[in-house]
Parts: C-alpha cells; structure tokens; sequence
C-alpha cells in the first residue's frame, strides 16, 4: 500500500556495438543520514513515517538490488556498522566507511553515530589493491569533510580503476570551501594513481564519485571539468546534445522553499573509460508535488547509475 518505485530506464549511448563483456556498473548516492533526515533537514511535505529508518533501510536495499552495481559510492551513510555493511556483505560487497570527523549527526537525539561516506564493491568482480580514507584540507587546515579512494583490479580483464567517494561542504557562502576541498581531492588522486606500481600513471582510470554540493557553474565543477586528468561528468550524456548536465539530482522543500538542482556527479577518465548506459532520471510528475524524500523515494537526492567500460588501447601514433 505505498506508491509505485521510479520507472526508471537506462539510455544507452553510442552505437553499442563495443563487446560489453566488462561493463563496470556505478551508483552515485547520498541516501540521506537517517538522523539528519528526522532531525534537522525540516522536510516539511514529508510525512514522519516516510522518514523512518524501519521503512527506509528496505527503500535503500531495494534500489541497489534493482540495478546491483558493481561499484556502489553513498554519503550521509550514519547506519553502517549496523545495517548497509553486514547486509551488502552478505550480498558479496566487500566496503570501506570513513565517518565525517565531526558529523552533524552526533548533535541530532538519538543519533546513531556519526554519518560518512561508503564504498561498496563486488567482491566476485573486482580485487582490493588499496584503499585509503582522506580528511579534505583547505590551506592545510583539516576540515569536516572527507574522501575514500579505492583502487580496484577487475577480476576479468586485469585492468585497474581508481574510485574515489566524497561529499564536499553544504550550503551557500562555501564555494570557495567546496573548490578548495575539491583541490584536495585531486592532489589525493595524483598520488595515488602515481603509486601504484607497473602501470604508468596516465593509464589508470578514474571515477570519481560525488554529491559535491555545487552547482555546474560552479569553482569546483570547472577545477573538475578542466583538471590534468581528462575527467568528464558521465551524465551529460543523457542530454540531447551530450553537454549539459540533468536539471536536478536532488528536489526538496524545506521551510524556506523549494530546492531543486544539480549536486551529484560520476566523474571519470574520457581517455580510458567509455560511458555505455546511463539511468534516466524520473520526470517531475513521477516525483511528485511533495517532492523528495517520499514514501516512494527514501532520500532527497536521486541515485545516479552509469555502466562504463574500457576504451580499448589505441595504436600507437593514432
Ligand atoms: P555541512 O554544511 O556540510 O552540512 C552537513 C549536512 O547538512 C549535509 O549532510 C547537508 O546535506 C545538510 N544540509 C545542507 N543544507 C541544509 C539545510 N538547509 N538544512 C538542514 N540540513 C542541511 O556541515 P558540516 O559537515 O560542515 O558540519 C557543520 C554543521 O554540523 C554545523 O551546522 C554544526 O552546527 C553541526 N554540528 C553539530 C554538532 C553537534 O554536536 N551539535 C557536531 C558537529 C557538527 P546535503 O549535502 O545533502 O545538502
Ligand atoms: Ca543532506
């Protein structure tokens, strides 16, 4: 007795005749902390019981079994340890958390422990080469957001990837912040694709998943969009002329209005990395007037789901 889940479709791009053999599927998703969604977000057209945890955890579960990703990347995760990481476990994800340092979420009543980002993986896909959690600086002062930075060796074709999971600063006035940080990041990543040993650093792709609290025109979108690496934001190509990004990937109402914008990103190395499918996202009138969370949708942001595969190794001179 509750609304229908999102039908959502994948779109696929390009003339897909590529061997799709090794289609690498992502999830990009700030499932809402449980104790900031009841506490202090004010969803004022969500009821109380669509908030609760006891509906919720199914809602979550269940959209990650819809498309069961290879690589699944969340934030505002705040019921880790009890819930996301002994049932993905038993799903044959293998995972890292790193909670904020100083998570909003220790304030809220009843709170269960601090919210962070996630990285899950499959197990049976991919083997762990390394995984470090980063404390974002800005001017080297350690601030309250942070990064997980996996390095993954596909189980079928040998190759690495290097996914990376962060949630940069909140809020209007923070730009600066969120750009800073997302310097931070990329410094990160620099060093860890020089480290890993035998493969020259150019050549290990990248993912780099996000709910970046930014804007496309936006410091820190353009620092990502222009960086040293090649990286593209993977859900341009929904578009109709593959350059603009989707109008929303999270729509809420607060007190003081409606917030409906693009936050969350999939980035990932043009070079290497082919963009296959991307999953579409639900229209206004599937979301509905009260917008998000719902009894339909647990959280106020949208997964983003993308399947990319590698870029076969072009000949020399070409
Ligand atoms: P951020 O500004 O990055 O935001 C933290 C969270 O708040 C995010 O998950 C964000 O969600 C959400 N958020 C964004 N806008 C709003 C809004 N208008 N209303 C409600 N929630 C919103 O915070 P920091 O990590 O820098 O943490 C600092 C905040 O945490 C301060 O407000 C501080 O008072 C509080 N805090 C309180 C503690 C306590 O014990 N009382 C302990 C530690 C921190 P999204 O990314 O989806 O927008
Ligand atoms: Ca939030």
């Amino acid at each position: 007795d509750r609304p229908p889940r999102f039908d959502r479709k994948f779109v696929h791009i390009g003339d897909g005749d590529g061997a799709p053999s090794s289609v690498i599927r992502v999830m990009q998703w700030n499932i809402l902390a449980q104790a900031l969604g009841e506490g202090l977000d004010n969803f004022v057209m969500c009821p109380l019981e669509a908030l609760s945890w006891s509906r919720r955890k199914y809602l979550i579960m269940e959209e990650v079994l819809t498309y069961r990703p290879h690589i699944v990347c969340m934030q505002e995760v705040d019921h880790y340890y009890d819930t996301l990481q002994p049932v993905l476990a038993g799903l044959g994800y293998s995972s890292h958390f790193c909670p904020k340092p100083w998570s909003p979420c220790l304030g809220v009543e009843g709170n269960n422990g601090p919210d962070g980002c996630a990285l899950f993986y499959d197990e049976s896909r991919f083997e762990l080469l390394d995984s470090v959690n980063i404390r974002l600086s800005a001017m080297r002062i350690p601030t309250n957001q942070v990064a997980i930075v996996t390095t993954l060796r596909c189980r079928i074709t040998g190759k690495c990837v290097c996914v990376a999971v962060t949630h940069l600063k909140a809020r209007s006035g923070w730009e600066w912040l969120r750009s800073t940080q997302g310097s931070d990041l990329l410094w990160h990543l620099q060093n860890v694709v020089q480290k890993q040993p035998g493969a020259p650093a150019a050549d290990i792709p990248l993912l780099i998943c996000g709910d970046f609290n930014a804007v496309p025109n936006e410091e820190v979108y353009r620092r990502f969009a222009t960086s040293p690496f090649g990286l593209d934001s993977a859900y341009k190509k929904l578009s109709r002329d593959g350059l603009t990004e989707p109008e929303y990937t999270t729509w809420k109402i607060r007190p003081t209005g409606e917030c409906c914008s693009t936050l969350d990103y999939i980035w990932y190395t043009k070079d290497t990395l082919r963009v296959d499918a991307v999953l579409d996202m639900p229209t206004e009138e599937e979301i509905g007037p009260n917008r998000l969370p719902s009894f339909s949708y647990p959280s106020d942001h949208l997964s983003l789901v993308c399947d990319f595969s590698f870029k076969e190794e072009e000949w020399e001179g070409n």
